[in-house]
């Protein structure tokens, strides 16, 4: 064998990419699994640069399923209370302070906590811990950040191997079985398993071929770093309550936070088409101070800043990146799956990156480790759950990122005009401030998982003071208010499917439930509107629901159907209804007062 070869090794899993989707299903998989042989192959040498620096609350879950969440919290990681914005020509800024999202609006007590339910998730409460966890995300140095997780990986037993690129996937009738890898002295080697995680980022070795591009979403960021930098309080109208800024300026926006001491991060998105005109003649640092000058905000806090050309690679002091939303149409396949940015990239005005490749990263380690402890259960089924999972939550912050390209209608420049007309699905009135704050907190499915028949007229709710507690529940469609005259007509495609959630005693193992699904892209976001446990005996009537079909006729049918399987008729009734209100508020099927034509 030549010396650059190394021998075949085999390794129950192989991931592809150390950043944060990696390090998270490495670690969790290995806390579990600890007799597990897993390896992380990492091309780069860490600490190396990221983009992406900042989290959202909903993050914190695996942060503290990795152990890493006290030392973010207590350590020199910036908290991220909220964000405050300023979109639109008037220019009064508008606070999602996470702090501030109970329901009558007021700040909590002293310490901080804030309970984040009010949602039909009571089964899932443990897991958010609502009484303790701080209400925080962070803004955080990705070298490091990612550094600590892979550190994490390793404590846990993975092996991680940096300077490691995969080269190619190995196949055999069709299932994925092994990798081929060359280090960074040109060593070459093969390793067989039996599960290859894709959390290879943008490079997306897995899902490249099958990637769907939203020709919307299609933006390009130039950003840099400045010492010097000021934070002015009063950006956010108080002193503490957030830590980043979003403006929107004439050909874009403008992010602006501190990642530390003395370390502000700045960046320019702007539209592919305008980057390439702007660029025309100028050279990239031109272009972004022009944009950084044009946001009155932001352009006295630099006066006395000095860009920096430590941090970028290759002592660059401005860098530039394609952003651009993309998805695999599956992020699961025969011997493997894919997280983070190789299963989904969502625009970053709403931050969702970081958190969406953590939080894939935690579910796809619980899916590894169920299907391993429990070959009683399907699966296939289980990675199909964990593929329904990640487009529910990556569709809800797509849509909302819609929405907010759709709705600023005080710019008056040429771009926002074309946003306005591209985003036509966006336009929904963004001002209930409480609303917003809990989706860009990333903990509330519904106007998360926006479609305008099901938040429009919760949204005018929230606007009057409406009931949080309560805005899951019975406001939106009182079991009552269903008659039996009424047609029930779906919207798109859905069908009873296994779902999953990480057991509350965080042993590494899911809880398994089914719920309303679909698989049109137009509807994904609303898969995680309103978890619902539906007995998976209903999945007949599910399939009647299927074509418009008059209430009581469904409701009748599931009465011959499950009485002579020896259910009580008044249950059956009661339950057949609720399938209705729940497939109704999920936005799948409406309801109309008209008979059906034979
Ligand atoms: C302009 C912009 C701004 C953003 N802002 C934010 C923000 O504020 N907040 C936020 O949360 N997110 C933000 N994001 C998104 C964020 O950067 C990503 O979502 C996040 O980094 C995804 O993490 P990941 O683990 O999936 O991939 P990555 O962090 O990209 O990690 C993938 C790893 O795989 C390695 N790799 C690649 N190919 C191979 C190979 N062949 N072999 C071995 N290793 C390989 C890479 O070296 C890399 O370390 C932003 C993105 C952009 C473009």
């Amino acid at each position: 064998m030549p010396e650059h070869q190394q021998q075949l090794q085999y390794r129950d899993c192989v991931v592809i990419g150390g950043g944060p989707a990696g390090s998270a299903f490495a670690g969790i998989a290995a806390k579990h699994a600890p007799e597990a042989s897993i390896v992380v192959l990492e091309k780069a040498r860490f600490p190396r640069w990221r983009i992406g620096e900042s989290t959202i609350p909903v993050a914190n879950t695996v942060l503290r399923e990795l152990g890493v969440y006290d030392e973010l919290y207590n350590g020199g990681a910036i908290k991220k209370v909220g964000i405050t914005f300023v979109w639109g020509a008037d220019r009064v800024p508008w606070n999602a302070d996470y702090l501030k999202i109970a329901g009558d609006g007021e700040q909590l007590g002293p310490d901080r906590t804030i309970d984040v339910l009010g949602q039909d998730l009571s089964s899932f409460s443990d897991r958010f811990e609502p009484s303790t966890m701080p209400f925080v995300g962070f803004n955080v140095e990705r070298s490091r950040f990612d550094q600590m997780l892979l550190e994490r990986a390793r404590q846990f037993g993975v092996e991680c191997r940096e300077g490691v690129t995969v080269t190619e996937i190995l196949r055999e009738n069709g299932a994925v079985c092994g990798v081929r890898y060359r280090d960074d002295q040109g060593v070459e080697g093969t390793i067989a398993t039996s599960f290859v995680l894709d959390a290879s980022g943008l490079s997306a070795l897995l899902t490249r071929g099958q990637r769907v591009r939203d020709p919307e979403m299609n933006n390009f960021a130039v950003y840099g770093y400045f010492s010097g930098a000021e934070w002015k309080s009063t950006l956010s109208g108080s002193r503490a309550a957030t830590t980043i800024f979003i403006g929107s300026v004439p050909l874009g926006w403008i992010w602006y936070f501190p990642i530390g001491a003395d370390l502000m991060s700045v960046g320019f998105v702007t539209h592919r088409r305008h980057f390439r005109d702007a660029l025309a003649g100028r050279d990239l640092e031109q272009l972004y101070r022009e944009a950084l000058e044009s946001c009155p905000e932001i352009r006295d806090l630099l006066r006395h800043a000095t860009l920096r050309d430590d941090i970028l690679p290759q002592q660059k002091r401005v860098g530039v990146t394609q952003d651009w939303s993309s998805w695999a149409e599956s992020a699961v396949g025969e011997g493997w799956a894919a997280a983070g940015d190789a299963a989904v990239f969502v625009d970053p005005i709403l931050s969702s990156g970081v958190t969406l490749a953590l939080q894939s990263g935690y579910r796809a380690a619980y899916t590894w480790l169920t299907a391993r402890r429990r070959p009683d259960l399907d699966a296939r089924q289980l990675w199909q759950a964990y593929g329904d999972y990640l487009r529910g939550e990556a569709f809800s912050f797509l849509q909302l990122a819609r929405f907010f390209y759709g709705n600023n209608r005080s710019a008056e420049s040429w771009w926002w005009e074309a946003q306005r007309l591209l985003h036509t699905r966006g336009r929904l009135e963004l001002a209930p401030l409480q609303a917003f704050t809990l989706a860009t907190a990333g903990f509330f499915p519904v106007p998360r998982a926006i479609g305008l028949e099901v938040v429009a007229p919760l949204v005018g709710k929230l606007a009057a003071g409406a009931d949080f507690s309560r805005i899951n529940d019975d406001t939106a469609l009182p079991v009552e208010q269903i008659a039996l005259t009424q047609t029930l007509v779906p919207i798109g495609a859905f069908e009873l499917a296994m779902r999953t959630e990480p057991n509350p005693k965080g042993d590494g193992l899911l809880a398994i439930y089914y719920d309303l699904i679909c698989r049109d892209a137009e509807l994904a976001h609303r898969i995680a509107a309103l978890p619902s446990r539906i007995p998976p005996e209903l999945e007949p009537v599910v399939r009647w629901m299927q074509a418009p079909i008059l209430v009581s006729e469904l409701v009748e049918r599931a009465v011959t159907l499950l009485v002579t399987q020896g259910r009580p008729e008044e249950r059956v009734r009661q339950v057949c209804l609720e399938l209705v209100r729940r497939a109704v508020i999920k936005g799948l099927a409406r309801l109309e007062n008209r008979q059906l034509e034979r």
